[in-house]
């Protein structure tokens, strides 16, 4: 007999716990027995298999060939120096490919769902890999389900499971026992691991966990994200490939000169020719960026905000419009409840008598119509709901009277569509929500002790009441009840309601969000609430934050849905408040802005926003109050919940884009003056200014210091001012392009120039010269490389320094020290004179780099 044959009963015997949940003890020791809730994911790869693919790579390949001609060729030190740095280069990218592997696995970590279990008879939230067999596991609309399980209550439960099922409708869930066998479509009393709850609420027993249950079964569907390029890699990637094959066929053509035009020998044709491939691919490239994405997404998270994918920090740099909702985004959501309105006059909560009918129904209601768990040391819920419970601790009557009605049967779950909940008790239906909704179901108005009908001018001044308080910023709440027999509940009765009374309660803004505001329209970035609450507290609040400014429109759901695609264009870069929206309609402002080529970030708390975060290029979730589902649909999770911390992922954003771009700018300005100096030099038949080693040299160890350094660099305010980036702008652009073309024309220029300085006394003297200069400009380049600015109006980047420190002592130590001449085929005559003149010239290329910078920043100003 399986699971979902018995009865709910039976199965809590079979699994040896009960509707109390697991003691801790018992917890510990099924722990110990079952392993944790975890998913084997596709095996990682070991390090010895990473540091083999290192091989892969087309520069290293080109470098093997390098060592074999030299060895042909009867160099066998640089043979062995180029080997051992082909080796050293494998161990540093197996270091790097580990630690950006173990970054992605910690953010991971960190966006790990979260479970509300009972145990002990309290509900606890734990992480879901903390979960085991036994667990009772209480859900409601946006949850995720961790492990499979029985449901023991069901309220409306329904759950997609289409990831196991195929099947893209959600399914209504069941307690009773089933009949016979079922295939698992049909298993109506089970939840299965990765359902979405799309509505209701219920209870499970869990009876699988990890690679038991169904999703674990099939194990190919566990993608593995770690291994997705972004786009910016992809296309770095496609560059390279197309880099290095023009490449070759350059060194292909200097080749035949030297051998058909030069006669040279052969080997050394070709060891020009590996010379050249050396110097010009840019192998770095790659790493560069996986370095500098990995570096920031931890940077990400020390500011609150997890990173689920890399290729979200491209994007963020290119936001222009940011969605923001209100409550707990833009506001404290600490709600406090400020004042009550109940037997048609306001007042403060101080003023509740329980003593008073129309008061004591209102407080029971504010118990019983609730979901939030109120106790000394945990407060868990929705934060409205627990001003609420607030409230009925502080004035409510609590004798056995409350017992009886506790007794909650079934429930209309909020959602934030209709905007209200309801549920029954024995003897009466409670409903609470937005006041315009639920005036629009009730018939009767509760004074005192007495209900009469509920005339227009009751509504009037109600509506008036809940105005009032809306433009203070206030939320509102409105209360209605009647009488019933108890009975599952559906929508329908919701009608012929009894009003009761309204509570209004004070959000205020964040602190933050006034500042972050600020910086977005600095930013050239549009900031927008979306809200589900009233028109004018939306108002009120944005017009506090700065979001809403004169000339503004708010507009409603209900406006809205009136409008077709070409009249919401029109009005759309006016509305900056979006109230009374339902979560559908967030898509249609999601694919508004999108359709202007606008980049659109949007958050999303609830079950029903999943698509609007799909929707949109950056989906952005709330850590705290989130719901996992829309975690799972976000590509970018606020530990805080702080709009602010969406300003400032922005900026980290637009800063990340432009670290990587001046690091490759730095590359690959440094590749092309070698290229040009070895081209140069072959056309004059002059002898080659580098050998393999040399390059090998500048490339792999003093060239990727500097650029890491310009990875870290923190960013100016200036990044802040300008522009958001267009998505389609390619990072190698023809600025780009020229900017890499004049200041690797520079550098050659001085490298020449050491280079005919030394060709004066021998070409070896020369090529040390020219080795030197180059790689000294490129230290030095790697400063210039920081920013567009010059380098007096940027702060001191400490890496910087210190990859310069590094890299020019590696240096200085190679030229002076004559042990390592031979291995670095440093020229035998080099006197303290050359390392002066070397030195001038490397400051030379520096300066004049320099000046045109400063020349650029007069102009433009
Ligand atoms: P945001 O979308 O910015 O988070 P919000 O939280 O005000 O705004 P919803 O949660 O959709 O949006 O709430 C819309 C309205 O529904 C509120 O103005 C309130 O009147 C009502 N409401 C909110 N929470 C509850 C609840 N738990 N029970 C009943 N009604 C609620």
């Amino acid at each position: 007999m399986s699971i979902y044959n018995q009865n709910p009963e039976d199965v809590l015997k079979t699994l040896d716990t009960s509707l109390e949940g697991l003691s801790h003890e018992e917890v510990k020791k099924r722990q110990d027995q079952y392993g944790l809730n975890l998913m084997n994911q596709s095996k990682p790869k070991s390090p010895f298999i990473i540091f083999l693919e290192q091989y892969k790579d087309l520069l290293v390949i080109v470098l093997i060939c390098a060592a074999l001609i030299s060895a042909i060729s009867g160099e066998y030190v640089s043979t062995a120096v180029i080997l051992v740095v082909i080796t050293i280069n494998a161990i540093l990218g197996t270091v790097q490919t580990l630690k950006a592997r173990k970054s992605l696995e910690s953010l991971q970590k960190l966006s790990t769902p979260h479970v509300k279990v009972l145990r002990g008879g309290q509900v606890e939230e734990i992480s879901s890999d903390q979960l085991t067999i036994g667990d009772i596991v209480c859900v409601e609309a946006g949850d995720v389900i961790e492990g499979d399980g029985r449901i023991l209550e069901a309220a409306n439960l329904q759950i997609n499971e289409s990831a196991l099922t195929g099947e893209s409708l959600p399914q209504e869930k069941s307690v009773a026992a089933l009949q016979g066998e079922k295939p698992l479509a049909d298993q109506t009393n089970m939840v299965f691991s990765s359902g979405l709850v799309t509505n209701g609420t219920g209870k499970y027993v869990v009876n699988a966990i990890a690679m038991d249950t169904q999703i674990g079964h099939i194990a190919t569907m566990i993608e593995n994200a770690s291994e997705r390029k972004t786009p910016l890699q992809k296309s770095l990637d496609e560059f390279s490939v197309k880099l290095t094959i023009s490449i070759c066929v350059i060194c292909a053509i200097i080749l035949c000169i030297n051998v058909v035009f030069a006669h040279e020998d052969l080997l050394d044709a070709l060891l020009i020719a590996v010379a050249l491939a050396v110097a010009a691919i840019p192998e770095a490239l790659g790493s560069i960026v996986t370095i500098v994405l990995s570096i920031s997404t931890q940077k990400m998270v020390k500011e609150n905000a997890i990173i689920k994918q890399l290729n979200a920090v491209e994007s963020l740099g290119c936001v222009s419009i940011i969605c923001s909702d209100k409550t707990g985004t833009l506001t404290q959501n600490k709600m406090k409840v400020m004042d009550v309105f109940a037997n048609q006059v306001a007042f403060a909560p101080e003023a509740l008598d329980a003593s008073d009918h129309c008061h004591d129904v209102l407080l029971k209601e504010c118990l019983l119509c609730n979901n939030a768990i109120y106790r000394e040391d945990s407060k868990i819920g929705d934060p409205t709901e627990i001003a609420l419970l607030e409230l009925f601790d502080n004035y409510g009557k609590k004798d056995d009277d409350y017992v009886v009605e506790t007794e909650r049967l079934y429930e209309i779950p909020f959602d934030s569509t209709r905007k209200m909940m309801s549920i029954n008790s024995k003897f009466h239906l409670y409903t609470k929500g937005a006041v315009d909704e639920l005036l629009k179901r009730c018939t009767q108005i509760l004074i005192h002790d007495q209900k009469r009908p509920l005339t227009k001018e009751d509504k009037e001044k109600i509506l008036l009441k809940n105005e009032e308080y809306a433009k203070k910023g206030l939320r509102v709440l409105g209360f209605a009840y009647k009488n019933m027999e108890p009975r599952e509940l559906d929508y329908s009765d919701e009608k012929e309601l009894c009003f009761v009374g309204m509570v209004a309660q004070m959000d205020p803004p964040r602190e933050e969000s006034k500042d972050a505001v600020e910086k977005c329209r600095i930013a050239g970035i549009k900031p927008i609430m979306i809200t589900g609450d009233h028109a004018i507290t939306a108002q009120s609040i944005a017009q506090q934050i700065g979001i809403f400014k004169e000339g503004d429109i708010c507009l409603e759901g209900a406006q809205l849905e009136k409008m077709d695609d070409e009249e919401l264009d029109q009005v759309l870069p006016k509305v900056s408040v979006y109230a009374r929206v339902a979560p559908e309609h967030k898509i249609r402002i999601v694919k508004a802005w999108q359709k202007r080529k606008e980049i659109v970030a949007m958050t999303g708390d609830g079950v029903n926003d999943a698509p609007a975060l799909k929707q949109s290029d950056i989906g952005v979730a709330m850590g705290i109050t989130g719901t996992e589902v829309s975690k799972d649909a976000a590509s970018m999770i606020l530990m805080d919940d702080n709009f602010s911390t969406i300003v400032k992922a922005v900026i980290t954003g637009r800063n990340v884009y432009a670290n990587i771009k001046n690091a490759i700018t730095y590359l690959l300005s440094g590749n092309f003056s070698a290229i040009l100096a070895v081209v140069f030099t072959s056309i004059l038949f002059l002898p080659t200014p580098f050998t393999a080693v040399h390059l090998l040299f500048i490339n792999l160890i003093t060239d990727s210091l500097p650029a890491i350094a310009i990875g870290m660099e923190k960013g100016t305010d200036d990044i802040l001012r300008q522009k958001p980036r267009k998505s389609d702008d390619s990072i190698l652009n023809r600025k780009t392009m020229l900017k890499i073309g004049s200041e690797g024309l520079i550098i050659f220029v001085f490298v020449m120039a050491a280079y005919y300085l030394g060709l004066q006394s021998s070409a070896s003297l020369a090529s040390t010269m020219a080795f030197a200069t180059l790689c000294l400009s490129r230290l030095l380049h790697g400063f210039s490389s920081r920013s567009d600015l010059p380098l007096f109006k940027l702060s001191v980047n400490i890496y910087s320094c210190l990859a310069f420190v590094i890299g020019a002592g590696l240096l200085m130590l190679i030229l002076l020290v004559p042990g390592l001449h031979g291995l670095f085929t440093i020229a035998q005559d080099l006197t303290l004179s050359d390392v002066g003149i070397i030195v001038l010239c490397a400051l030379g290329s520096f300066i004049c780099i320099q000046i045109i910078r400063v020349i650029k920043m007069k102009i433009s100003d």
